[in-house]
């Protein structure tokens, strides 16, 4: 995550929030991954079961239900009381979907897959870092440590490929940069009469620790990037959310016991350009330090 964002409005309060996480000594970081949240209903058939600042999306069908993430190690039973809370079995969960290998994002998915004994799919380049449990992760070309529990995919997903379950079509789509498999999941959802886009879409945010121009583990991640920002700019949903709360400024729009209202999930847009300005930014800054090196 990174903390230079100036452009728009709403994205600033909460980068500000997570810029001073950020600053935070690691025991409160551990507090603000552990925070909790209300779970609610976004729209149709799509809920926010995930903590304060990890997203996970539940979306239910006639024929079982799907989770998308969990938090970081330890999540797992709050977003089980989550779905409980909103009325739903956790043994409904028939399917398990994941947006990156990250320890925040699929802390607890062995967890979920023992309890529910559902399919677990994740998009085929971020499959061998689940597996492992986070070792194999590009960004620790010295030799990364286990930050997760393994876990066993069942179904490697590409670019393109449909997950179905009970009339609901989610189509997968690669947005690489921010992993080599980062995913993002679109379908529409009907709602009282009207049809909406939904697109659960991974933001592509540079993690502080990498070097563009120096990533010995993921040579495309300057071409990912900037392919991952044109394909995100050209999809136009009508509800946009993200892995991330403060990636779409969910606390800045919903507030706990706000009523049900599918239309206010907007600003998807703004928090794509911001993210492209960001890495082109980052890359300008960096093939300039390498050009002077000693200018600083
Ligand atoms: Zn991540």
């Amino acid at each position: 995550m990174r903390r230079n964002v100036s452009v728009v409005a709403g994205l600033m309060v909460v980068i500000g929030v997570a810029a001073v996480a950020a600053q935070q000594p690691p025991a409160a970081r551990e507090d603000q991954n552990l925070k909790t949240f209300p779970p609610f209903r976004i729209v149709g058939n799509l809920y926010y079961v995930g903590m304060y600042e990890h997203a996970s999306y539940l979306i239910t069908t006639p024929e079982g239900n799907i989770l998308i993430n969990t938090g970081v190690p330890g999540t797992g039973k709050t977003i089980r009381a989550n779905i409980e809370s909103l009325g739903f079995k956790v043994s409904d969960i028939k399917i398990l979907l994941a947006m990156h290998a990250h320890w925040d994002h699929v802390g607890d998915i062995a967890e979920m897959k023992r309890i529910t004994g559902a399919k677990f799919m994740m998009e085929e380049k971020d499959v061998p870092v689940v597996e492992d449990g986070g070792v194999s992760d590009y960004r620790f070309p010295g030799g990364g440590k286990q930050t997760f529990e393994p876990v066993k995919v069942d179904r490697a997903l590409k670019d393109g490929d449909h997950v179905t379950l009970g009339g609901t079509d989610l189509t997968v789509l690669h947005h690489p940069g921010h992993t080599k498999g980062t995913t993002s999941f679109t379908y529409t959802v009907r709602d009282n009469g009207k049809s909406y886009n939904v697109g659960i879409i991974n933001m592509d945010t540079i993690n502080d620790e990498v070097k563009l121009t120096n990533a010995p583990l993921y040579p495309n991640i300057i071409q990912d990037f900037a392919s991952t920002f044109e394909k995100q700019l050209k999809l136009n949903p009508d509800v946009g959310v993200s892995a991330h709360a403060h990636h779409y400024n969910l606390h800045g729009i919903y507030k706990p016991g706000d009523p049900y209202d599918p239309n206010r999930w907007k600003g998807y847009r703004e928090a794509v350009l911001a993210l492209q300005k960001e890495f082109q930014d980052q890359l300008a800054k960096e093939r300039a330090e390498q050009k002077a090196p000693s200018s600083r």
